[in-house]
Formats: C-alpha cells, sequence, structure tokens
C-alpha cells in the first residue's frame, strides 16, 4: 500500500510522520473521507472546499490544494480499488512538546482505505452527551475525534451502527460520522448548521436534490418522524429501522427510498457535483 506524505508517494510500511507531531499530540489537525468510485474521487471539490474551511477555523496555513488533488490522483494510480475512501489528514506539523502549534510546517498525509457499500438500513441509539453548537470547533472536521469514538462504542454495545447526538438546548444534532435526517408528514427535515452539526457533503446534496428543508428539531422527534435516514461520505443514504427501542418495520419507507434513488442516479452521473 502506497500512501502519499509530504511530496510524495511512500510505502505505508516505512512512511514516518514525527512523535511530536500535533495532529498527534493535541489533535491539531483536520481531515477529509473521500469516496472513491473505480479510481475517481467523489465530490472532491467540496471536500477540498471544507478542508480549507477547517484549516481556517483551526488557525492552520491553508492547505496546498494542488498537492492534495496530486495526492488523491497518485495513490488512487498505485492502489487499485473499485469502491475506495481516501483519508486526508493535515496538522499543524511538529514542534516541542508544550508549544502553541507545531513549528516545523504541516503534515499532509493521504491514504487509502477500501470499503463496501453498506446496508440499505440500519439501527442507531441516542447518547446522553451534548454536541455543542457554540464550541470553538463547532463545524470543523478536526482530527479531535475521541468524542465519537466514544459514543459510537455505545451504539455498537447495542447492536447499532450509529449512535446520534442533541446539542446543549436540546435540539436533534447528528451523528459520530453522519448527518441525520427526519420524515414528518410526508416532507424531509435535517437540523439546521447552527444546531452544531458538520457540514455534510452528502447532507448538502440531499438538501438540494430532495428539496429537505433544514429546521430545529427536539431530539425526541426521533421516537414519532415516519421516517428516518442518515446520509455520509460513506453510508450515502441510509435508511434507520430502530432508534433506540423504537423499531420501525418496513424501512426503507417510501420517502426515504425516493431519496437512496434519487442520490444514487444523481451521484453515479457526476462525480464532482
Ligand atoms: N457529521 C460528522 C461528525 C462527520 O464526521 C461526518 C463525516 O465524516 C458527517 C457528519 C457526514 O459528512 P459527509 O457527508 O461530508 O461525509
Amino acid at each position: 500500500m502506497k500512501i502519499w506524505l509530504d511530496g510524495g508517494l511512500q510505502d505505508i510500511g516505512s512512511a514516518r510522520v514525527s512523535v511530536l507531531d500535533h495532529g498527534l499530540t493535541v489533535g491539531d489537525g483536520i481531515f477529509e473521507t473521500v469516496k472513491a468510485v473505480d479510481g475517481r474521487p467523489f465530490a472532491l471539490t467540496r471536500h477540498l472546499d471544507r478542508l480549507t474551511r477547517s484549516a481556517r477555523g483551526l488557525g492552520l496555513p491553508d492547505p496546498d490544494l494542488d498537492e492534495v488533488r496530486r495526492a488523491c490522483a497518485a495513490v488512487l494510480e498505485a492502489n487499485p480499488v473499485p469502491l475506495g475512501r481516501l483519508r486526508i489528514t493535515y496538522t499543524g506539523g511538529h514542534g516541542p512538546l508544550g508549544s502553541d502549534r507545531g513549528e516545523q510546517g504541516t503534515t499532509l498525509v493521504v491514504a487509502l482505505g477500501g470499503t463496501t457499500r453498506r446496508p440499505d438500513s440500519t439501527a442507531v441509539v441516542t447518547v446522553p452527551w451534548t454536541r455543542n453548537e457554540r464550541g470553538a470547533l463547532t463545524g470543523l472536521k478536526t482530527t479531535s475525534y475521541a468524542e465519537n469514538v466514544v459514543a459510537l462504542a455505545r451504539a455498537r454495545e447495542r447492536g447499532a451502527s450509529e449512535a446520534l447526538f442533541g446539542n446543549t438546548v436540546g435540539q436533534l444534532c447528528e451523528g459520530t460520522g453522519s448527518n441525520v435526517f427526519v420524515v414528518l408528514d410526508g416532507e424531509i427535515h435535517t437540523p439546521p448548521l447552527a444546531s452544531g452539526c458538520l457540514a455534510g457533503i452528502t447532507r448538502a446534496l440531499v438538501v438540494e436534490w430532495t428539496g429537505a428543508r433544514e429546521t430545529d428539531l427536539p431530539l425526541d422527534v426521533l421516537q414519532r418522524a415516519e421516517e428516518v435516514f442518515l446520509t455520509s461520505t460513506l453510508r450515502d443514504v441510509q435508511a434507520v429501522h430502530r432508534v433506540d427501542d423504537r423499531e420501525s418495520t418496513g424501512a426503507p419507507g417510501p420517502v426515504t427510498a425516493k431519496a437512496m434513488r434519487i442520490f444514487d442516479e444523481r451521484s453515479g452521473a457526476d462525480l464532482d457535483p
């Protein structure tokens, strides 16, 4: 397996990042996960825009997007897989322990993992912890993901594949690695970005392509919604058949099934929508 590290391809077994990299010691880094179909990245331009936004939010220098594009192309060419996920990681570089920021430039790593199409429906749980809709990192895709790891472990213990967070004012927010949509009176709604959720790229495409509305939703909407679904780069549009103990038969329901169809058709037609 070849990965890209700071300017060129390297063998994954010998590629080295400093043990004092601030991405490792304090989580001062950002990332993107990009789906790649037959060696071609999906929605890369949107991912690179978000990478730049996350860098600015964290106070990192803007990433060199030409290098990131070259890195993605080189990694995909070196590791052919029919369906893959590119992982772009960009950190504040390395520097002495205790310094505010890496002092030696930045670190860029692009790696590729295989992936498979997710099942059409899944189970989710809600967790008692909250997303902070007004935090310094809100909306940034940083490598500080430990909270998501803990919540996902809780979901797995309960036979679910995703955990959903509310925010500090009790509104529905997002999953550990996905955005959430609900169907009410036949209409699709998703929490607004002000809820503290990540500006998911799949979320934006689904809003654009289905006319879903951005609505403040109380967390307990999950117990009365006609349908619930998730969106993310790795799930695309995925129906939810169980929220906590509430099981719904027939997921994907008709509205979710239509959203899935629209997403498959439109995303298959244009790899950089
Ligand atoms: N929310 C969080 C916290 C995420 O980490 C992700 C993706 O990793 C998403 C939502 C979904 O975003 P996207 O559709 O861009 O994959």
